[in-house]
């Protein structure tokens, strides 16, 4: 292939296809280029892909929503797919956990500004709708081996509140191969197996990538969407310097546990999101739970510090403690004879809010610091960067005069800037994987 693209993408994660896909759109012949085999084999496959709504920023919240009807439109929105079929958004509700802590009137507050649908529910409802569940409070949550953890509960949760509009995508793969197919229907390239090593530059602006095997293309734009390695392109870039807020990878490990006998979870069960206990958890395929970490103050992080050489199994440590922690919530829960999971890693920037921009070398843009709370929002961030792009090409400078954006499912204009590598540290973030 004689590849002559006016745009690289490096990356062909959910982030890279859906930028591809939208600036295939716009006109833009597009490149992607992934070191492994298909799109979606990043950190997306591992994505436990829940949609939901409650960030802590309005911003945050108000993209949540918007990406919302995306899904909601998904046929229609990424058109003729191949034998593979569509990824399917599972609209089983979402139940946050009420123990009076302050964040939830915040939620509620950003809620009744956007417009999203939720209902307060009393505990006795939470019971009879979550029959299964421990409705005591364990919080703060604690490590497994501190002896508290184990004391029985005293205080029950308040209550809950539920998202009818929230749930999760079935097959967060195949929701990129449907995003990878639409780009190459607009002319969109993918080159796979192979990785990106140099990034260049000439005359003031970036000029190509270098592969590993020494293949040079050249391209006016090349954008970051590199996902767990996007500190490693910044530097080959030379703009990791420039940056106010910058990007790190995280290991992760998610675990699969049978739901209760005579329990189908798949049928009546919800996304949850458990605070109080440490944990969010959801129905996963074959009556099964998906239970992953909620970024208590008490965990340690396991900063990567080379993405390549991350350890891939599960270890003991973290599935006894995500799965106890699950089984507090269910008591009924058995506890397997062997840990099943996945690892993977989050691309988490500085505030855990995503950096999506253009940077201090002109030409290339970032898409990056997706911070384990993106998966839901990237077809709207690929709408975002691809009119943040498509404006700084013709000339506007996006970090004097940000770029506005009409998003096209609820019309709200989204403030680009809000995502600027060169913002302050924002203190309305979790800073957790919320966002
Ligand atoms: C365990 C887990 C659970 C999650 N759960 C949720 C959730 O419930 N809801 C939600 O909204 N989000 C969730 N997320 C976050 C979401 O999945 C990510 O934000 C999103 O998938 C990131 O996509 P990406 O395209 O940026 O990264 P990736 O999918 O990792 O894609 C980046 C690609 O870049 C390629 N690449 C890197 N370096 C090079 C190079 N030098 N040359 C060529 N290619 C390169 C990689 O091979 C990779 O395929 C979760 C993430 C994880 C890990």
């Amino acid at each position: 292939m004689n590849h002559k693209p006016d745009a690289i993408i490096i990356g062909a994660g959910v982030i890279g296809c859906a930028i591809a896909f939208e600036l295939t759109k716009r006109g833009y012949k597009t490149l992607n280029i992934d070191k492994l085999p298909a799109a979606g084999f990043g950190s997306t496959s591992n994505s436990c892909a829940i949609v939901r709504f409650h960030y802590s920023t309005l911003d945050g919240a108000r993209m949540a929503f918007e990406n919302y009807f995306y899904w909601k439109d998904w046929q229609n929105y990424v058109g003729p797919v191949d034998e593979r079929g569509y990824a399917k958004f599972v609209a089983c509700g979402f139940v946050i956990f009420r123990n009076n802590d302050p964040s939830e009137q915040h939620f509620i507050n950003l809620f009744k500004q956007i417009g999203i649908d939720y209902e307060e529910w009393s505990l006795e409802t939470l019971r009879e709708k979550f029959p299964i569940g421990d409705l005591h409070s364990f919080s703060p949550p604690r490590p497994i081996d501190d002896e508290a953890f184990w004391q029985e509960p005293a205080t029950p949760l308040t209550g809950g509140i539920y998202n009818p509009q929230g749930g999760y995508i079935n097959d967060p793969q195949l929701a990129t191969t449907n995003l990878m197919l639409a780009a190459k229907a607009h002319g969109g390239e993918f080159l796979f197996n192979a990785e990106v090593v140099e990034v260049r530059q000439g005359n003031g602006r970036v000029s190509g990538i270098t592969l590993s095997d020494g293949t040079q293309i050249d391209a006016p734009i090349v954008v970051n969407a590199a996902g767990p390695h996007s500190f490693v392109i910044n530097r080959l870039a030379g703009v990791e310097e420039g940056m106010k807020i910058k990007t790190g990878a995280l290991r992760r490990e998610v675990h699969h546990v049978a739901s209760p006998k005579g329990f189908n979870f798949n049928e009546k069960g919800f996304v949850f999101s458990d605070a109080d206990g440490g944990i969010y958890f959801r129905p996963e395929t074959g009556n099964n739970i998906l239970v992953g970490s909620a970024d208590p103050a008490c965990d340690p992080k396991e900063w990567v510090a080379n993405p390549d050489e991350v350890q891939p199994h599960v270890t003991d440590q973290v599935w006894k403690t995500q799965v106890y922690r699950l089984a507090h919530r269910i008591p009924d829960l058995e506890i397997p004879q062997k840990p099943s999971g996945v690892v993977s890693m989050y691309d988490v920037s500085t505030d855990w809010i995503p950096i999506y921009d253009q940077s201090d070398l002109p030409g290339f843009y970032l898409a990056i610091g997706t911070s384990g709370n993106q998966f839901k929002n990237a077809p709207g961030a690929g709408h975002l960067m691809a009119t943040l792009i498509d404006a700084v090409e013709k000339g506007q400078d996006h970090d004097v005069a940000p770029v506005q954006v009409k998003m096209p499912y609820t019309g709200v204009v989204l403030n680009a800037g809000f995502y600027s590598r060169l913002r302050e540290v924002n203190e309305e973030s979790s800073h957790t994987v919320m966002g």
